[in-house]
């Protein structure tokens, strides 16, 4: 049992009825919005790399840009990503055509880098409980006037995942925006068709539940760049706020996640696809 219910948490509809909307200046994300898309490689290769990409998700309709710094590897002999450096060319793509940009923070340590160089900080699924990184990054935020991206741990269940929320909003920050990435069932037995289980019924379940913006992040929650688009439609459609597409120029050589990042070709046809559907994305506000 949780005290959701005999106790409102912040994060909570009877808490505020309202829904949360981030004001990123060009474009809104949440309430009556239209959906905005975080788009970009999962990590940082190069500079000349993501100045390349900036362009094209740019162009695609995109409105913010990602990549991670620090990657948060499975095994300790993958590529760790670039750290600091590459949040420093993220910066600068960013600032390049003009786009907020977001970048992981993995552990307690770099949450005042991301901070200091990103517009949002991003919390990855395996921190979903690391509850003493998630009150540290909820000060870290309202310090700096950034709002937090919270992805759902791999395991955890939608109380879990509102309750990680809850940590960093009982700190003061309720600048959140919840991303569902899919999670961990019987992806083995389907011998590598898909990564994770995509979790688009929690959509309108935390919908009925918080206040918070929700994306939905298909790359992630397939690790299979085919069913990308289909899992966009299918996201927007259950009422997701907004997406995060893991977007490469050259996806099949990419240093991380390469089986599941798609061209900027496919992203512009997601985006054209999407404003067909509900109208509006890629224009802003
Ligand atoms: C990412 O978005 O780059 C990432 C590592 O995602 P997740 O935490 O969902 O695995
Ligand atoms: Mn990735």
């Amino acid at each position: 049992m949780n005290d959701y219910y005999s106790r409102p948490w912040l994060v909570s509809r009877k808490y505020s009825a309202q829904d949360t909307v981030i004001n990123f200046g060009n474009f809104k994300l949440g309430g009556k919005n239209p959906p905005v898309i975080i788009a970009g490689p999962c990590a940082v290769e190069g500079r000349q790399q993501l100045i390349d990409t900036a362009k094209s998700v740019k162009e695609a309709g995109a409105h913010i840009l990602r990549a991670g710094a620090f990657k948060p590897r499975s095994h300790p002999y993958s590529f760790q990503g670039l750290g600091a450096v590459g949040l420093d060319y993220l910066a600068e793509a960013g600032e390049l055509v003009n786009m907020p940009t977001e970048s992981e923070a993995v552990g307690e340590t770099y949450l005042e880098l991301v901070a200091q160089k990103c517009s949002i900080i991003h919390i990855g699924t395996r921190n979903g409980k690391s509850f003493e990184l998630l009150k540290k990054a909820s000060s870290i935020a309202q310090q700096y006037g950034k709002p937090i991206l919270l992805k759902r741990g791999e395991s955890a269940t939608i109380w879990e995942f509102l309750g990680a929320a809850e940590y960093i909003a009982s700190q003061g920050c309720l600048d959140i925006i919840l991303c569902l990435r899919g999670i961990r069932t019987y992806e083995n037995i389907d011998n590598g068709l898909k990564r994770y289980t995509s979790d688009i019924d929690s959509i309108p379940i935390l919908k009925q539940l918080t206040h918070l913006p929700i994306i939905f992040d298909p790359s992630h929650a397939s690790g299979n760049r085919s069913i990308v688009p289909a899992l966009s439609y299918a996201a927007i459609l259950a009422g997701a706020d907004g997406l995060m597409i893991e977007t490469h120029l050259n996806p099949e050589n990419a240093m991380s996640d390469a089986p599941q990042q798609v061209t900027p070709e496919t992203l512009a046809e997601i985006i054209k696809t999407i404003d067909q559907l509900v109208g509006c994305v890629g224009k802003g506000t």
